[in-house]
């Protein structure tokens, strides 16, 4: 069977113009977040927000486009009505603007700059070069632990494929909206959350969610009522992906963190990671050992299952910060996948002293870097 690409798919679109006689949807800039699974195809087409309902037969004719291209096996078009930047000319616009695309440059450098949030003080990503290390975890007690010391914390799932601070942060139902389209963000345990979780069911098709990863990011984070903000913890989907690279590129953030575990942490994974924040100029304050070393919950004995203390070598090796070690611990799992962070379950345990370390340490970092100069998002051009 023919393979599948993003060229055929830009190519047969090229085809579907907007108006008779006028420019095609590529060239406009109107389509983005092309993904594509195993002959099934989902992308965004963007339309002015008073255009939305009109656009439907562009969104078929969109769909039919792709649906004849040989191989594919079934195409998901939605339309998304946001868009910040100007609409570039020429194809680059918005399919080059598509997730995966390097940070531009020339003609539609600054398209997209992204602006300071207002009312957000720092915007702390924290990431993984691969899933299962406890990111969200430690993402989480990271932003309790920072909401228990004072600090006015939000946090913001950013993984659209499988969000888990619904569930960590037993929080569930919608978002109410306020001032016509503004969502506002949901609490619990004094940090604001907002989640893909709140807005998908859990059974959307995948397929569906890669083309609204685009613009659901950039809603989730401006078209959300935080209120005032010391700090926005993204917590990033795993790995260097797309999605990753469209937050690094689109949010001003100002800096990330990487959580590994001892036996990855030598990996290209997490070294893809930091590169990956370096190219799009984001100061990476370090790494953070989760499951570092098992402390005896009967004797106190702490083991070193793994190669324990191996980050702290990494870290200085790579040229970033170490920023201290969670042990691998049942409580934590328990706690976490209950919807109980353990820094609230057990607030006197050795587990909560080390979360509450480290974020005390993110957060004077945040503030130092806060405080060094306003930060501008790199140049971007989609949405
Ligand atoms: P990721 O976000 O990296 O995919 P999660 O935070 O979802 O990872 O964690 C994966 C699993 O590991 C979860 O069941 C979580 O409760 C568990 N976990 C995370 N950190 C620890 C830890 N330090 N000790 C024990 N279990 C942990």
């Amino acid at each position: 069977m023919a393979e599948v690409t993003r060229e055929t798919i830009l190519e047969a679109l090229g085809s579907v113009r907007k108006v008779e006689g006028g420019e095609d949807v590529v060239s406009l800039g109107m389509i983005t977040g092309v993904v594509i699974r195993d002959g099934n195809v989902g992308f965004a087409v963007e339309v002015e927000a008073s255009e939305g309902a009109a656009s439907e037969p562009l969104r078929q004719a969109c769909e039919a486009a792709v649906e004849a291209i040989p191989g594919v096996l079934s195409v998901t078009a939605v339309l998304t009505a946001e868009r910040q930047a100007q609409r570039g000319a020429g194809a680059n616009g918005g399919a080059s603007g598509a997730p995966g695309g390097a940070p531009q440059s020339g003609e539609n450098a600054g398209a997209g700059k992204s602006q300071r949030i207002s009312g957000i003080g720092a915007i702390l990503a924290v990431a993984s070069g691969k899933g299962g290390v406890g990111k969200s975890t430690t993402a989480v007690n990271l932003a309790v632990a920072m909401a228990a010391d004072g600090a006015r914390v939000g946090l913001l799932d950013c993984d659209v494929y499988g969000p888990s601070i619904p569930r960590m942060m037993r929080l569930s139902g919608q978002p109410e909206t306020v001032e016509g389209s503004k969502l506002v963000a949901m609490e619990n345990y004094g940090v604001k959350c907002m989640s893909m979780g709140f807005l998908v069911e859990e059974d959307t098709p995948m397929i569906w969610r890669g083309p609204m990863v685009m613009s659901a990011l950039g809603q989730m984070l401006r078209d959300v009522q935080w209120g005032e903000l010391d700090i926005l913890v993204c917590d990033l989907p795993p790995g260097t992906g797309d999605a990753q690279l469209t937050m690094a590129q689109n949010v001003p953030l100002t800096g990330a963190v990487i959580v590994s575990t001892p036996q990855d942490i030598a990996l290209m994974d997490v070294r893809r990671g930091i590169a990956m924040f370096e190219r799009v100029d984001v100061p990476i304050f370090g790494i953070i050992e989760n499951m570092s070393y098992f402390l005896c919950p009967h004797c106190g004995e702490r083991s070193e299952i793994f190669s324990h203390g191996g980050a702290r070598e990494t870290a200085a090796e790579l040229g970033v910060g170490f920023l201290g070690e969670i042990p691998l611990d049942g409580a934590i799992r328990t706690t976490s996948d209950a919807g109980q962070p353990i820094v609230l379950a057990e607030p006197q345990s050795p587990h909560t002293a080390a979360y509450r370390g480290i974020a005390k340490r993110v957060l004077d970092l945040c503030r130092a870097a806060e405080a060094g100069g306003e930060r501008q998002a790199p140049n971007i051009v989609m949405m």
